[in-house]
């Protein structure tokens, strides 16, 4: 067992503060020099002196300390360290010479490292930050293991891999048209374009394309590639569930020829896209272990069981069970909203949304492409956006938790609440009862809330929205930047809370899995006219309605695993994928 002192630098103002974590160290207070301050006038925690008392972590006013001990991690296995009080990761999946190998686990716990060692982007040091080894010392120590030969073909300069960044969003600093961005990695344009549907986009200037375009664009870049190995982190971010769906499909078409890694937090997409997976499990920043391949079913079933036994770890008290049959219908007599029809004409693109009602305690889902007006009609209903024809519902009181998140200053969440504090539009009691513990923000209170991560962010903002007492809640893509994990809670918590208060929410949401766990029912959006200059809503519909309704377009079909209930993405052409396209069942097998 090693104990490990982590310190997160974002966090660690060292000029805002008193020294805290040193005062109160009782080392420290002994004589001991078990906090220093570091070259870069940061504290240094010792982790030999460190006697795990957890004082700083509790006194350090930007939750900026973490104390643990690894009682899994094996310290020979360590392949990379971060620094002294940095992060560090055990072991490396072996990418197979063909074939699609995921990594499934919480964020901040090295898999985006994992990619950049394999890649040969990041010579892996085995701990030793301060005198990192060269590559004979490294195939030293991997020898007779799988992975010297891997990393022989790098310290060769032999191995040919591609790497797809996680945050797309950067690879506009390249600058250039999509054509220019694909030619300067020698990759053909007009095929390459054509495979993710940006035909029509070539010259465009890559800082003007949506998030989802220029995912499309990098994808298309590293599959155009010619490499022996693909490493693609985080596909899914930015992408609609029909572009989630044709983005696994090339993908699975490159793993039939090559050797391909994938992290991915969508777990129907992983599923249907990898062959086996490895779990990662560890502390979020402080380390990551990652396992042993599991074939893929197992993988999903053994990471939403919680437990894995191999190596007797548990990373969660509870296992997630799924509900196979659609949720019954909610009686109609329980309506709690009614909205008549809707429309926004824009320059380029009018939206015409048909009457519903949303019932007491429903959760319904809003799914669709891309730029079908799903936000413009979350919008519309928040009152962000006048409605060219037809009106919102009146006396409906709304809480809104929009697409788009900025921290505009720089409060921590517990000054937003002592802010709000006998705020009547604002439960204070909600939140901390259990909104904080249902999101896991206990450690999050004390930071500055630019100081945050997107997935953290993303949490902060979906509470603040909870905590607003309300009729009808409207949360414009709560999992995106979220781990599989955080998905699965905020699904749960949403669904409990809506259904406790007997209240209302919309939630737009590309993963089919959350979307699972929290609706009861589905409005659809398509596109429809030219050149998707118009978009068309419908609903709410019975979760299987709704499903097919979506999944028609797409062609895609789902059944149930048997032990947890999941839904699973079918094989293009199986006999079930073949008998339900059939039946027009995609997303039930059997009709409930
Ligand atoms: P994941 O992909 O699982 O979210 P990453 O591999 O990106 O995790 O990062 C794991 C942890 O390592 C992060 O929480 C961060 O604190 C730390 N880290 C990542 N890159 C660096 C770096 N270049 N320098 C120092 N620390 C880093
Ligand atoms: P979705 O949420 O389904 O991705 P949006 O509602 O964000 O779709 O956008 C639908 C369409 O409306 C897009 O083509 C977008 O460019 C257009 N649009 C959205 N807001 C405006 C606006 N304020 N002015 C002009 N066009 C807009
Ligand atoms: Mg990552």
């Amino acid at each position: 067992m090693a104990r490990i002192a982590i310190l997160l630098r974002d966090r660690c103002h060292p000029k805002e503060c008193q020294w805290e974590c040193q005062a109160y160290c009782p080392p420290v207070r002994m004589g001991q020099e078990c906090i220093v301050e570091g070259t870069d006038g940061r504290p240094v925690i010792s982790e030999t002196l460190c006697i795990g008392c957890g004082i700083c972590v509790h006194k350090c006013p930007f939750d900026a300390i973490k104390i643990l001990n690894t009682p899994e991690a094996d310290e020979r296995e360590i392949v990379h360290r971060y620094g002294y009080n940095g992060f560090r990761l055990y072991r490396l999946p072996l990418p197979p010479t063909k074939g699609i190998t995921g990594i499934l686990g919480p964020n901040g716990t090295g898999k985006s490292t994992a990619l950049r060692v394999l890649a040969g982007v990041e010579r892996p040091n085995l701990g030793r930050y301060d005198k990192p080894p060269n590559w004979e010392e490294v195939l030293d120590r991997y020898r007779g293991t799988a992975m010297h030969a891997h990393f022989e073909k790098i310290a060769r300069g032999e191995l040919r891999a591609v790497f797809k960044p996680q945050y797309v969003d950067r690879l506009v600093e390249e600058g250039g048209t999509a054509e220019e961005f694909l030619a300067r990695s020698a990759v053909e344009p007009g095929p390459a374009l054509s495979s993710v549907g940006l035909e029509g986009k070539a010259e465009r200037p890559i800082a003007e394309l949506s998030g989802g375009e220029l995912q499309l664009l990098a994808i298309a870049r590293t599959i155009g590639t010619d490499a022996d190995l693909y490493l693609v982190d985080e596909p899914s971010s930015y992408l609609d569930i029909v572009h989630r769906l044709q983005v696994a499909r090339l993908l699975r078409a490159l793993g039939e020829r090559k050797s391909v890694v994938v992290v991915e937090h969508d777990l129907a997409l992983l599923d249907y896209l990898a062959d086996q997976a490895h779990l990662v499990y560890g502390e979020e920043a402080a380390f990551g272990v990652i396992s042993h391949p599991i074939a893929m079913r197992s993988a999903i079933n053994t990471y939403l069981n919680g437990y894995l036994k191999d190596e007797n770890v548990r990373f969660r008290t509870e296992p997630v069970r799924f509900v196979a049959h659609p949720p019954k219908l909610p009686t109609r007599t329980n309506v709690l909203v009614a909205f008549d029809p809707l429309e926004k004409k824009f320059d380029r693109f009018h939206l015409s949304v048909g009457a519903g009602e949303l019932a007491k305690g429903e959760t319904v889902g809003i799914v669709g492409p891309n730029a079908t007006g799903k936000t413009t009609f979350v919008r519309m209903l928040a009152g962000a956006e006048v409605p060219t024809a037809g009106a919102p519902p009146k006396g409906v009181t709304v809480s809104y938790k929009p697409q788009y998140l900025k921290a505009t200053n720089a409060a921590s969440l517990r000054e937003r609440l002592e802010a709000l504090r006998g705020d009547p539009t604002f439960d204070g009691s909600l939140f901390e009862r259990d909104l904080v513990p249902g999101l896991h923000l206990d450690n999050l209170l004390d930071v500055a809330l630019p100081d945050l991560s997107g997935g953290e962010l993303q949490r902060a903002a979906v509470a603040l929205a909870l905590a607003r007492p309300a009729t009808l809640y409207l949360l414009d893509e709560p999992s995106a930047y979220l781990d599989a994990d955080e998905r699965i809670a905020m699904a749960k918590l949403i669904r409990r809370q809506v259904e406790r208060q007997a209240v209302s929410a919309l939630v737009v949401d590309h993963d089919v899995y959350f979307l699972d766990l929290a609706c009861d029912a589905l409005m659809v959006f398509r596109s429809e006219g030219k050149d998707g200059s118009a978009g068309v809503g419908s609903g709410p519909f019975a979760m299987r309605a709704g499903m097919n309704h979506l999944l028609k377009d797409v062609q895609v079909t789902f059944r149930r695993d048997a032990e947890t209930l999941r839904p699973r993405i079918n094989r293009e052409g199986s006999v079930l994928d073949r008998e339900q396209r059939e039946r027009g069942e995609f997303y039930y097998e059997a009709a409930a």
